[in-house]
């Protein structure tokens, strides 16, 4: 139903490249209008190129026809149904910024998170497994492998292989870099062992891209990253069953003497670290882009409800008191998509982002938690119920604090940034 848009927007990559944010730019495509801007005049931010318009409504539509009547039964059944994952690598959207001479659509960061917060509207579970194939794995491919690496690989995961990023363990979490998992140069191939906690899209993943530490001498200097087929020897060690985003899955991995080719290093070796905390803050532009997804789409499920209850004669919605509280989370939810985008843009735009990603994270969780808590009390005892989507959405929102850095960790980095500043 939707393959014909993956030709489409790689066809369209070419132009992207060409036109995104490298000539003056003249025309905008917004949802409902386009107009001429002289090149000098700096666009709003809810202004995308039509590539990622035609994206951001391919991804919308797929979203509603194919996720939505499955998400009920993915929560119940913690499982990811795998037509859902055929269906986005089909429709090309698990490589979206990959170039397109391995199968990508080589379109802007920004359609990345366009993607993200239209699944994340219907299942934050969908739109997360999509979100760590295109801003984790899929970045750190791009940006790193050798020529060989990327015709090997990124076809792979352009078509139909899912990838997981595999960084903390047990014992390091927000301390990423105490992580104790080695690998041992041995002639041609490292020997890795030592096993990953909480990895997400590990239990349906092929390609594993493993932080370990080649010289523990050097602390996280010996960080390296490695590509590892499941086929090496990775073994799924526990599938967590978690509060909320159930479909998708979060497991513990194994490295039991896991032999990996030395030309699988990805990038230098004992520049893992370095990687890690780059990558780590392109990611949370994504994971704001899920929780600000979350946050309308619950909005969207509740606001017809508060128009169809009546209480003491009247709409609910219509009393001032609940008024007040949905004008509030409405206005929420656009600062936190105002800081999301904004983090995005500036990144395909190459200008400094680090600071404006950690707050849209932070921000955008908090809104997504606020927003879907609020909508279970505005539809009362129905709220509370599995009826319907909504006490879901609040599960879900938990984790926009916890996985990519939790909310501490964030303040730490704005705290971090603006000391620099005025220090
Ligand atoms: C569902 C899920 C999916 C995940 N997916 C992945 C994945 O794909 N790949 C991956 O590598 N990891 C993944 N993670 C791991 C995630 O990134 C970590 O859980 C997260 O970084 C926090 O680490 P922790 O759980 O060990 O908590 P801890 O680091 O133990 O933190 C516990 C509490 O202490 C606070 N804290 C810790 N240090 C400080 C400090 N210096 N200052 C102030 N407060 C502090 C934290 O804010 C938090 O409130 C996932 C986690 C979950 C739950």
């Amino acid at each position: 139903m939707f393959s014909r848009a993956a030709p489409l927007l790689r066809n369209a990559a070419a132009s992207v490249a060409k036109s995104h944010l490298r000539q003056p730019v003249r025309a905008f495509a917004s949802s409902n209008c386009t107009l001429e801007l002289a090149p000098s005049l700096p666009p709003s931010l809810h202004t995308f190129t039509e590539d990622e318009m035609m994206l951001k409504e391919s991804v919308a539509r797929f979203a509603r026809e194919v996720v939505a009547p499955r998400v009920s039964e993915m929560d119940e059944k913690e499982k990811m149904d795998p037509e859902i994952i055929k269906g986005l690598f089909d429709n090309g959207f698990m490589a979206i910024e990959a170039e397109t001479d391995y199968g990508g659509s080589q379109a802007s960061f920004t359609s990345v998170i366009l993607a993200v917060e239209e699944l994340a509207k219907v299942d934050p579970s969908v739109s997360v497994l999509m979100d760590v194939q295109n801003t984790l794995v899929g970045i750190l491919f791009n940006k790193l492998a050798t020529k060989a690496q990327k015709e090997k690989y990124i076809p792979q995961l352009a078509s139909g292989k899912l990838g997981c990023f595999c960084l903390s363990e047990s014992g390091a979490g927000s301390d990423a870099f105490a992580l104790s998992t080695r690998a041992v140069k041995d002639g041609d191939h490292y020997v890795i062992n030592g096993s990953k906690m909480w990895i997400t899209n590990s239990g349906e993943a092929e390609i594993f891209l493993v932080f370990a530490n080649v010289d523990p001498s050097k602390g996280h200097r010996g960080i390296t990253c490695f590509i590892v087929e499941k086929d090496m020897g990775v073994k799924i060690a526990k599938k967590e069953s978690k509060l909320g985003i159930r479909a998708s899955s979060t497991c513990s991995l194994s490295f039991d003497d896991v032999e990996v080719p030395a030309e699988n290093v990805l990038g230098e070796v004992g520049k893992g670290y370095k990687y890690a905390i780059e990558i780590l803050n392109e990611g949370r532009i994504g994971i704001a882009a899920q929780m600000i997804g979350l946050a309308q789409g619950v909005f969207d499920h509740t606001l017809p409800y508060l128009f169809q209850r009546k209480q003491f004669g009247k709409y609910i919605g219509e009393f001032q008191g609940m008024q007040f509280q949905y004008a509030q989370i409405a206005t929420e939810i656009e600062a936190a998509r105002l800081l999301t985008y904004n983090a995005a843009r500036l990144k395909d735009e190459g200008k400094p982002f680090i600071k404006e990603a950690a707050m849209a994270k932070l921000y955008s969780s908090q809104i997504a938690e606020k927003a879907s808590s609020m909508a279970v009390e505005w539809m009362g005892g129905v709220g509370f119920t599995r009826d319907v989507p909504v006490e879901k959405f609040y599960r879900d929102s938990k984790i926009g604090a916890i996985y990519e850095g939790t909310s501490n960790i964030q303040l730490q980095t704005i705290a971090k940034l603006i000391q620099e500043q005025y220090k």
